[in-house]
């Protein structure tokens, strides 16, 4: 199948999906589209009565539906047929999901869609597997651990990778048994709506999964603030996710799951297979034009091995080339908005003013729409601002060192953890190097996720609180009671 697409032929839904229904509203945030800055739409914004509509319909569906006290293999059944529509409906869902983000459509169908559609599998299989369990107690009693949903869950995503963060909240909320409010992000909001409509088409009960549009000032607050939505999961920048603690905190306690920023190092060895940890390197900075939560971001090299990988990873930088997302031999993705692309341009010019230089890049890239060359910083310190800072662009620091503890002295950030690489051939040193990392996932010999959903993602330090995919999700969408029961 030709995966282009003619982005001005796009019907858009713009409005709420509530109980089942799509609603057309007014549009307020103007959207432009990354890959040739057109405006195109105008988002709407869900004020807290229409966010209370969203949960009013979630309870009423939870109720008439039973989730979460059916057959838990019912569950397991509405969400494989809703996982098997994605995939039918892959083209429609690229193509309103390339538009909008920073996704080219060509790695969305066998990229991010087919991976969304398989972890919606992955979490429904928990659903009739994870139960319950019986505790050791004397004779005298029996006791467990009893495991119920939530009830109403509030999930909140990003706009870098929209659709596989939607099914990283949906997936587990609604296996578990819950209702989802759902609030994608105001740059991108229309893949998670369509994703919810084939949910109902697959045979989801309308009203378990809502998706209302807007930003985090009044939606999002909304969401977090409102009282009968019990617990919140949520995955964007660490700033964000502290203005969410403090209002949780003023309105009412619920517990959350915060996926925040990272500024993950990758640490090279001169014994490393260099060939292979160049090409690791950089795919992890241009991939998505580094707006990855988990771009390796601050390459740590051993000296002596420097120049040679400098010299790989800059050739391999220089091979890419900007193309609109709804081209689809487009493999570099643009900035998502102006004034992020402004952000990464100011980032840039401190750090040279700081004594920084750039090896490569360092520019915007002479095409349409926002895009920004892959970049390559050295004579940077602990105190450049391309070092403490979370870019979210195509930027990648250079930093060297002489043995293992000044390593892990510069891979050491002072608020992030989310990941970490480490190329070498020597198993103990890997090992040892893995235990003393300050990193929720660390990477040995590759810097990318597999398809083995079981392995939890979530940050330390400042990159977040709890983890999403793996067993991990699953049971933080449901809350445990201690039953004793005497004999
Ligand atoms: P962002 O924090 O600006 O926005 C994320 C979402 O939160 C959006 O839907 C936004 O409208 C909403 N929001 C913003 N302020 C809010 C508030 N006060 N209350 C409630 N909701 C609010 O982040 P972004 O720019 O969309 O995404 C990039 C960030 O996301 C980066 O920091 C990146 O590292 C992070 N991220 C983390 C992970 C992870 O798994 N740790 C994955 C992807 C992205």
């Amino acid at each position: 199948m030709d995966l282009s697409f003619d982005p001005d032929s796009l019907s858009l839904p713009v409005g709420h999906f509530i109980g089942g229904h799509f609603g057309a509203a007014n549009g307020v945030i103007p959207m432009h589209r990354p890959s040739d800055g057109k405006a195109y739409a105008e988002c709407p914004i869900a004020d807290a009565s229409v966010v209370d509509q969203a949960v009013q319909a979630a309870k009423a569906a939870l109720k008439e539906s039973n989730w979460g006290g059916v057959r838990p293999r019912e569950r397991l059944n509405v969400l494989h047929r809703w996982a098997d529509l994605i995939e039918k409906e892959v083209e429609t869902l690229a193509q309103l999901e390339a538009v909008a983000s920073t996704r080219p459509v060509g790695q969305l169908v066998d990229g991010d869609i087919a991976i969304s559609a398989e972890q919606i599998r992955f979490f429904a299989e928990f659903a009739d597997k994870e139960g319950s369990d019986l505790v050791p107690t004397d004779d005298a009693n029996i006791g467990m651990v009893m495991t119920e949903p939530y009830g109403v869950v509030g999930a909140i995503t990003p706009w870098n990778f929209p659709i596989n963060m939607a099914a990283w909240k949906l997936g587990p909320a609604l296996a578990a048994g819950n209702a989802v409010v759902l609030k994608p992000s105001e740059m991108t909001p229309f893949s998670s709506i369509y994703l919810a409509q084939l949910a109902v088409r697959a045979g989801l009960p309308a009203g378990l999964i809502n998706v209302v549009l807007g930003d985090g000032a009044t939606t999002g607050q909304a969401i977090t603030g409102h009282p009968e939505i019990a617990k919140i999961s949520f995955t964007g920048s660490t700033r964000a996710g502290s203005a969410i603690m403090e209002n949780i905190a003023r309105t009412g306690i619920k517990p959350m799951t915060l996926e925040l920023g990272g500024k993950s190092p990758q640490i090279v060895f001169a014994d490393a297979d260099l060939d292979k940890a160049a090409a690791a390197v950089t795919a992890s900075i241009v991939g998505n034009a580094g707006q990855a939560c988990v771009a390796g971001s601050r390459l740590i090299v051993e000296r002596k091995i420097a120049a040679e990988l400098i010299d790989a990873i800059r050739n391999q930088m220089k091979g890419v080339t900007p193309a609109p997302t709804w081209d689809a031999a487009s493999r570099y993705s643009p900035i998502i908005s102006e004034k992020q692309r402004q952000r990464i341009d100011a980032i840039v010019s401190a750090t040279i003013e700081a004594g920084g230089e750039c090896l490569a890049g360092g520019t915007r890239m002479e095409a349409p729409g926002y895009f920004y060359a892959p970049t390559l910083m050295a004579g940077v310190d602990q105190n450049s601002p391309a070092i403490i800072e979370e870019i979210f662009g195509p930027v990648l620091t250079l930093q060297t060192f002489e043995d293992e503890e000044e390593a892990l002295q510069l891979a050491d950030h002072p608020s992030y953890g989310l990941a970490a690489g480490l190329f070498t051939r020597d198993l103990s040193r890997a090992i040892r190097l893995t235990r003393r990392l300050q990193a929720g996932t660390v990477w040995v010999n590759r810097y990318s996720r597999s398809r083995d959903h079981i392995l939890p993602t979530g940050g330390y330090k400042q990159s977040g609180i709890g983890k999403d995919l793996g067993r991990e999700a699953f049971q933080a969408n449901r809350k445990s009671k201690s039953v004793l029961i005497s004999l």
